[in-house]
């Protein structure tokens, strides 16, 4: 576990007006910190983040705070737990190449990975998959692989929560300075379109996850006429920025257990080629998450701290092809964009929806998972579920009858929660080219998640922290073999 003591970060008021750096990356996240950790190295770069830094924080720092974050403010991105790695189909489309990207895994994996935990609820999950066909069982194991497996934490042992802003920590700290409550308002270009300036507002307030589109069309990036309407000059036309914008939907139930059940994350992980499979127990999640699933049939006076002897499975599709957009709000970089997913739009993603939704049926049935439910509804289940009567079986306190398509179908779009692993909008191919470059800005990359098509993996912050360092390393690569260019803007 790392502090803010270990490296220099400042807050925005304390820089002079003009400084210049070799390289300036805009927003201390997932995959930057990775990347300028790396850059520092051998170049002077700055890091500017709109947020402070996770530390001091104890909601944020310790395993008991992590269902009241998601509540709180699901944008942060400190608040990632769960660690699985891309699959080798995904990282052959990228055109990564594998021994530099298990390289970058490993090199992320030794500073904040530790193995998940692993307790008697967790058991039940991971042997009910077993039970039900998700097989083989690949035991604790980062890779992304069908059958069912434990996957990594970024909490060790003693429920400390490590973060990518630890790896700033690992950086040359003569060359690193990070900056906090740096909101970066624009980035502009000179004549030649090679050097560039930012422009920052110190600011608190924290807008939308995302960001890489919206500033690149804050910049001038994107359709000409989209940013006509804004009094945008526009810099380099490239439709794509903000187009393909993708979010994997997630369905998820609350299992009520007649016994006490840990504190656990997510932590097992079913993997089919439709839907992956994940769940946790035992937090105060159940009561907080108004729109989880089946929730949305339990009285909200019924959702007390005290229905705690609960879980939840959920289902997230894998490869969601219902594709949405981003467009701007305004020019003020603190109003979050008009975004879209356009979830379940294609009816092969309900397919898909349908298909999760049956395995939680297996999965209820498991002979492992029957000391964590109630089979029949009593009193209690009653009291909680109101539109049940006693003594009928549970399972349509659940779900919807799954030999109904219709019904179904609905119950996919009416209980649909983001998962938070939302994508594209500087997608490769269409907005940066296979370095990261922005097409038509040579000095620009856009090095995060959303230029991915696909989200990696189980759950992709692996992924993201692995490409920062991925493009770093191929970085420092490059310009040591061409000297001359090592003290422009690259
Ligand atoms: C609540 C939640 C829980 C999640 N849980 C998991 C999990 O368990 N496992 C998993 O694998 N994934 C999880 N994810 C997804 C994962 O966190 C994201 O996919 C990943 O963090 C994306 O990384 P990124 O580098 O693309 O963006 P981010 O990590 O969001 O980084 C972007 C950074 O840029 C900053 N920024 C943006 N605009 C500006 C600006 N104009 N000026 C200055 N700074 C700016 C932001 O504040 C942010 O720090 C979760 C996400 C959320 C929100």
């Amino acid at each position: 576990m790392c502090s803010a003591e270990f490296f220099d970060v400042r807050d925005a008021t304390t820089e002079p007006l003009h400084a210049q750096y070799q390289y300036i990356a805009v927003g201390g996240g997932t995959a930057r910190c990775a990347l300028a950790t790396t850059l520092s190295e051998q170049y002077k770069v700055l890091l500017l983040e709109r947020g402070g830094t996770p530390y001091g924080n104890p909601r944020i720092e310790r395993v008991e705070g992590w269902s009241d974050l998601l509540v709180d403010d699901p944008r942060n991105p400190s608040e990632t737990r769960f660690y699985s790695r891309a699959s080798a189909a995904q990282v052959r489309a990228a055109g990564w190449k594998p021994s530099r990207v298990a390289e970058a895994y490993r090199w992320v994996e030794k500073k904040i990975v530790h193995p998940g935990s692993h307790g008697v609820w967790q058991t039940a999950l991971q042997d009910s998959l077993l039970q039900t066909g998700v097989t083989p069982n690949n035991g604790l194991n980062n890779d992304h692989i069908y059958g069912t497996k434990v996957g990594g934490s970024l909490f060790d042992k003693q429920g400390r929560r490590d973060s990518a802003a630890d790896f700033l920590s690992y950086a040359n700290d003569k060359l690193l300075t990070v900056l906090t409550f740096a909101n970066v308002q624009r980035i502009i270009f000179d004549n030649s379109g090679k050097i560039y300036h930012v422009e920052i507002i110190y600011s608190k307030t924290q807008p939308g996850a995302l960001g890489s589109p919206q500033l690149l069309l804050l910049s001038g990036i994107g359709s000409c006429e989209h940013l006509a309407e804004f009094n945008i000059t526009c810099h380099v036309e490239l439709n794509a920025v903000g187009a393909d914008m993708v979010d994997n939907p997630k369905n998820a139930i609350v299992v009520l257990s007649p016994t006490p059940v840990e504190t656990s994350l997510l932590s097992v992980v079913g993997i089919d080629k439709e839907f992956i499979i994940e769940g946790g127990s035992g937090s105060n999640f159940s009561w907080q998450l108004p729109g989880m699933g089946q929730l949305n049939y339990v009285a909200p006076s019924q959702r007390t701290p005290d229905f705690v002897a609960s879980a939840f499975i959920l289902t997230k599709l894998y490869d969601p092809i219902s594709y949405g957009s981003l467009r701007l709000n305004s020019t003020d970089i603190n109003r979050n964009p008009y975004v879209k997913f356009n979830y379940y739009s294609h009816p092969r993603d309900i397919e898909y929806c349908i298909s999760g939704v049956k395995r939680f049926y297996k999965l209820l049935r498991a002979p492992a998972f029957q000391p964590f439910r109630f089979t029949t509804v009593t009193s209690l289940v009653a009291s909680i579920y109101y539109q049940l009567k006693e003594g009928e079986s549970t399972e349509g306190a659940y779900l919807p009858d799954v030999s109904n398509y219709t019904e179904t179908a609905e119950w996919c779009r009416t209980t649909l929660t983001t998962i938070w692993h939302f994508h594209g909008g500087c997608t490769v191919g269409k907005v940066v080219d296979k370095s990261y470059r922005v097409f038509g800005t040579r000095p620009l990359r856009v090095v995060d998640g959303s230029t991915f098509t696909k989200s990696p993996g189980t759950n992709p912050q692996a992924t993201v922290m692995m490409l920062g360092r991925y493009v770093g390393v191929k970085i420092l690569k490059e310009r040591r073999i061409t000297p001359k260019a090592a003290n422009t803007t690259n």
